[in-house]
């Protein structure tokens, strides 16, 4: 009896539904090496930003049995485009792209958030579900208003699984700034990314 109790339990959990499909994510940290993005008054890069938002975003996504690739691991490091693109979907997986930015403005007191997507690419109606999600969000956790749009950015361009750039406030405002440097503030903003992809399967 024992024997078969297990038997039809692991035939539950193995039975395939969307849930147990592997889920890996693409990490793109903005920028880097010679190109630092952004920069605040205060000498912030924009690229050293992103990288530690990555970093905790790929520490929240391995704790959610998130399978992830980091298109950039170390400041120093330059990527051109095409290096940073080009992801394809890979059987056995259900593949997601987030490449992280903040944003810049000749007014430091400038704030807000801006989710790209192109609804031309492939499975371009994931990333808008994406984009609206984490927009919403985004607005909940740092209270700066969202915008989102359509756009031509090359990597989003040349990626064919649901892609998503997210600006999560201003490289050039110092309150963005520290807010984006502070561990929890960076948690709270990964595990957003993290929920909505799980929720958001296709
Ligand atoms: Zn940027």
């Amino acid at each position: 009896m024992k024997k078969l109790i297990t038997a039809v339990l692991s035939i539950l959990l193995l039975s395939g539904n969307a849930y147990s499909q592997k889920i890996k994510l693409i990490i793109d940290a903005g920028h880097g090496g010679k190109d630092p993005g952004a920069k605040s008054k205060a000498g912030d890069k924009e690229s050293d930003l992103t990288l530690m938002m990555a970093e905790t975003l790929q520490k929240i996504a391995q704790e959610n049995n998130i399978e992830t690739v980091m298109t950039r691991t170390k400041k120093d490091q330059t990527l051109t485009h095409e290096q940073r693109s080009g992801y394809k979907p890979e059987a056995g997986y259900k593949a997601y792209y987030i490449s992280l930015h903040m944003d810049k403005d000749k007014n430091a007191s400038t704030r807000g958030n801006k989710l790209y997507y192109n609804t031309k690419a492939v499975n371009s109606g994931v990333s808008v579900k994406l984009a609206d999600r984490i927009s919403s969000g985004l607005e909940r956790i740092n209270g700066n208003k969202s915008k989102k749009e359509d756009s031509e950015a090359i990597i989003l361009k040349r990626n064919t699984i649901p892609s998503v750039m997210v600006y999560y406030g201003y490289a050039t405002n110092l309150q963005d700034v520290k807010m984006a440097k502070d561990p929890a503030y960076q948690r709270e903003i990964s595990m957003l990314i993290i929920r909505t992809i799980l929720e958001t399967r296709y």
